[in-house]
Order: C-alpha cells, then structure tokens, then sequence
C-alpha cells in the first residue's frame, strides 16, 4: 500500500522561491572582482535566477545541456547555480585553477554548450575558447560596458546585456527529481578527472542534511562565510542549504588572504565560515599578529584536508570560536561526516574533548559509513582497528559522468579512497589517504598523525609527511617542514619534540626544509610532487 502523501520532486528551484518569499530581504553580500563591496536579497536573486532561465531558453538551450561556469564565489554565480539547474540544464562548474589544457579536456569532455566566466579569468578564456568545440555562447560576467571590445572571442557578451533582456517572469518546469542538476570534475591526481553528476533529489536531500544541528547547523539567524570555493563541489552545498534555511550570505570573491576575509567576517558580523586548513591558517597568522579578535564569528567549519589539532585548539582557547572538523569528498556531494560533541562529551575536560574535535566526526543521516580490512572483511567501530572506508547513501555516487572508469561501487558501498577508523560512539577519524600511508617493517603510520605534531611545533607553518622506500623497513617517514617567517627551528629541534607523543619507530626518520609545499587546485598538498620531489632523498641509515 503507498502512502497518501503528495508527491512532489525535490527540484533546486523550490529552494530560491523558498528563500524568495519568506525571507526576501535576507542579504546576499559580494566581494566582487572590481573590488567593491555589492549588496542583494533572496528576492532579487529569485528574480535574476529566473532571468537566467529565460535567456537560456532564448539561446535553444536544452534538457540537461551543460552549462560551465568559471567563476568565485559571488551573487552572479550564485544566480546561475538556481538558474541554470531551476530551468533543467546542468551547471558544470570548472575549476580555474586548473591548468588551461585540462580546463580545455574538461569542458569537451562535458559538452558545454555555454560558458559564464569572471573577468579575472578572461585571460584563461583567451586561451582556451578556440579548443573547447563545444562551446557556442561566451559570457562574462559583467556590465555589458565593462566588456573588453577585442578580445577576438566569437559569441562573447556581457552577463547583464544578456539577462537584462528578460523580464523575470517565469514559470520554473516541474521533471523527475533525479534528473541531473550540477557537475563537477575530481581533482585527477591520478588521470583524466572524472565528472560527478548531482541530482536535484541528491542536491536537496544533501541540504537537509548540512543544515541539520549535528551537521552544520545552519538557521535564518546564521550570516555565512564560504571561503570554500563554489567551483569546489558546490562550495559544500552551503548556497542551497542556505536558501532552504534563508541564511545570510557572504561572498568572499577573489580575496581570499588573511586581511581580506577577517575585514569581511568583522563588517557583515559572519557567525560562520567555511573553508580548507591552508586558508584559516591564513587568517589565524593575520589576527595574530595584529592581536585582533573575532567579534561575531562562532564556529567555523574546516574540511577538505585533515584539521591539524592545534589549529582547533587555537581557534578555541585564543578566540572562542568552535571548530566543526568536516569530512567528505566530491563523489559525496560532498558531506559525509562532521564533528560535533554529544551530549555526555559536554562534560569532560577540554582537553578530552580536544582529543574528540580533532576527529572528522559522526556520519550525517543519510550517510552510511563501514570500514573493512584488505580483505572486505568489516572490521569493528572500537576506536583502534583502521581500514578502508565504505559509503553509501542517498547523495553518494553510483556511476562516473559518461560512465568513466566502470562500476566505482563493491557490493553497493562506494569505496572513498581514504583509511579510517570510527570509534564505539561513531566518530570516524580518517587516518590516511590509502596512498598515503607509510608502511613501514608491516606497520602503517598515519602520515596525517606525524603532520599533527609537526604543526603544534611553534616555529612550523606547515608539514607534510611522506613515505621514501627504505632497504630494512620498506618505507620510512620524511618530514618536510615549512617554518613561519622569521622564526628558527632545526632538524633535531622538530624530531626532539616528537618525544613522548608517537612511538619512537614512528617518528620520522629525517626533516628537509622548503620554501612551500605545493598546493593543488583545491588547497590540498601535492604529496604526489613532494613524492618525486625528494625521490632521491638519502634517509639516514638507508
Ligand atoms: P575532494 O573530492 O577533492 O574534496 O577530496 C576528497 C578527499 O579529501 C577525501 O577522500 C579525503 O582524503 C580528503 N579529506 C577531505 N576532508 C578531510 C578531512 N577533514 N580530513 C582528512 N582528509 C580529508
């Protein structure tokens, strides 16, 4: 027997009406890449969004066409995200920081039929326009008088001339609910990126799930930062659990340095942001060293990279602001786990509850979580057994764009990539990215742990850990340091203070100094280029 409930499709463009008529005047706020400071509301964009429907109506474009962006975090792109979805097409957001050619392999491999880009990157565009075969309209998004006149770029227009045709008016199609509604590219470490195809259903039922209270708590009360990027799995789907619960949104654009982003959550009084480690230490290098305070800011979310613990402790004893350690990928939507105490943890000492933040945290509902041994064998939540983390779940993927790379799933559970282990209350906590491990005389050490230790040292800016082959023990640990600026550290001054907080076989075998650690297109350390980096490193006693 079905139940007798109405049976309406989950479609993105419910959420901006949504946030369009009951919380109209709710600010959308913009860093844009002139420089100033621009101001909208839900209704405005509502508006614009359907402006966007319409003009791609006019340019023929059809049912689940692809429709690349290129662009920061701001109010145009926000617009395109409900626009082009609301309408039925796809939005394939690009990353710009990717190298042209892949950018150019990208956008072919998804067809776009359309490309929207911010005039920071129009010297990407140039580059590429005359190799992406598939693109017909170029559009930037910009005053229609703000558009260079030779760039030689055919089928180039401005945003605004462009919506500014249409009237608004505009009735958004009702369809299957599993149709496709966004696109976004892995990161391709290894290979051809692989797309993953967001579904409207998927989309929605990831923003109930970030909104909730154990998640990440979002309420018409809250006033939200993204640093994480909207070119990077949908800025984490904040833009549309934020229409569904009419949050106020701050857009960062370009200016993502320390200075920038705290003028920005001390002016519009953000109560929370959201972003990857290499940005924050950004910001808490700034407020240090200007001794400034954050006068609003509550909590912040940190993903994407491991959350070193000493970043959590700084943000809580020195500024009273919690850090939700957030775990997931893109093939996840991409959240998958986030931290947050329960109730009886209230209780303990702060550095007991330390110990528990510094976990990627409980899985949101909807989120199945299972770890197994090399064999497929599940292992046991008992907080020390470590394995290879299984998911699945209503927002995970099934298949890659195009069917890339044939049936990711093993037995229905998508296999992340990552080793995990998850305690008896339910926090995972990831120890490594398989490739990552250092696998040393049949042991495994957590190259993430080793990095730990590194970063609460007060002369280390950043550290990453990476295994080099060893005669006697397979692979032994390197760590490669770099200092903060000015301050003084030596080798055995950073091995010296691994006494006592890992084992000694796992402390590693020698520390290099550089400049930088390479970062990839998303903020991660390249611990494949560091790899072949120091191949040729000589281990003491190797
Ligand atoms: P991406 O799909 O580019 O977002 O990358 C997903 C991968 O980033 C995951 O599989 C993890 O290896 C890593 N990752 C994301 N969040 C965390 C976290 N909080 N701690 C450790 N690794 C993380």
């Amino acid at each position: 027997m079905f139940g007798l409930m109405q049976d309406q499709p989950l479609l993105v463009s419910s959420l901006i009406e949504f946030a369009a008529r009951h919380h109209h005047d709710a600010e959308i706020v913009s860093r844009r890449v002139e420089g100033d400071l621009h101001r909208t509301t839900y209704a405005q964009a509502a508006r614009r969004s359907r402006q966007v429907a319409q003009a791609l109506d006019r340019l023929g474009l059809g049912r689940g066409d692809r429709v690349g962006t290129l662009a920061w975090n701001g109010y145009r792109h926000f617009e395109l995200y409900f626009g082009v979805s609301g309408s039925g097409r796809v939005i394939h957001t690009l990353n710009p920081r990717l190298p042209p050619d892949q950018v150019v392999w990208i956008a072919n491999h998804a067809e776009d039929r359309v490309l929207f880009f911010d005039m920071t990157f129009l010297p990407i565009i140039k580059a590429v326009w005359s190799k992406c075969t598939t693109v017909r309209h170029w559009i930037a998004l910009c005053e229609a008088d703000a558009l260079p006149a030779d760039t030689g770029i055919e089928g180039l227009q401005s945003y605004e001339a462009w919506i500014g045709r249409e009237s608004g008016r505009y009735d958004w199609p009702s369809f299957d609910e599993r149709s496709a509604c966004a696109l976004c590219y892995t990161s391709g470490t290894t290979g051809n990126p692989k797309g993953v195809l967001y579904s409207h259903r998927s989309t929605l039922l990831h923003a109930y799930g970030v909104a909730l209270p154990d998640a990440v708590s979002l309420s018409a009360r809250d006033c939200i930062l993204p640093v994480v990027p909207m070119f990077h799995v949908n800025a984490w789907g904040i833009p549309y659990a934020a229409a569904m619960t009419g949050a106020k949104l701050v857009f960062p654009g370009p200016a993502l340095d320390g200075k920038s982003v705290y003028e920005l959550l001390e002016s519009e009084r953000v109560t929370m942001a959201a972003g990857v480690p290499t940005v924050w230490l950004m910001l808490l290098n700034h407020v240090r060293e200007h001794k400034l305070k954050f006068s609003h800011m509550r909590r912040t979310v940190i993903g994407g990279s491991a959350c070193p613990p000493a970043m959590i402790r700084a943000f809580r004893d020195d500024y009273g602001v919690t850090v939700l350690h957030a775990w997931g990928m893109t093939e996840m939507s991409p959240v998958g786990t986030v931290c947050n105490l329960k109730l009886a943890q209230r209780e303990l000492d702060p550095d007991a509850q330390l110990a528990i933040m510094a976990k990627q945290g409980r899985a949101v509902f909807g989120v199945e979580m299972r770890i197994v041994d090399s064999e497929g064998k599940e292992l046991p939540w008992d907080g020390q057994a470590s394995g290879d983390l299984h998911v699945k779940g209503p927002w995970i993927i099934s298949r890659y764009f195009k069917d890339e790379g044939g049936d990711p799933l093993i037995d229905g559970w998508f296999p992340t990539g990552d080793v995990a282990s998850i305690d008896p209350d339910g926090f995972m906590q990831i120890t490594d990215r398989s490739k990552d491990v250092i696998k040393s005389g049949g042991e495994w050490i957590s190259s993430i742990d080793i990095e730990n230790v590194a970063m609460a040292h007060p002369a280390v800016a950043m550290a990453a850990c990476i295994a080099l082959p060893h005669p006697k023990w397979d692979e032994r640990p390197l760590l490669v340091v770099v200092r903060k600026p000015g301050a003084e550290a030596s080798r055995e001054d950073i091995l010296g203070f691994y006494e006592g907080k890992v084992a000694k076989w796992q402390v590693p075998d020698d520390v290099v100094f550089v400049d930088a650690i390479p970062l990839g297109a998303t903020g991660k350390m390249q611990k494949v280029k560091l790899r072949e980096q120091f191949k040729g490193h000589r281990l003491p006693g190797a």
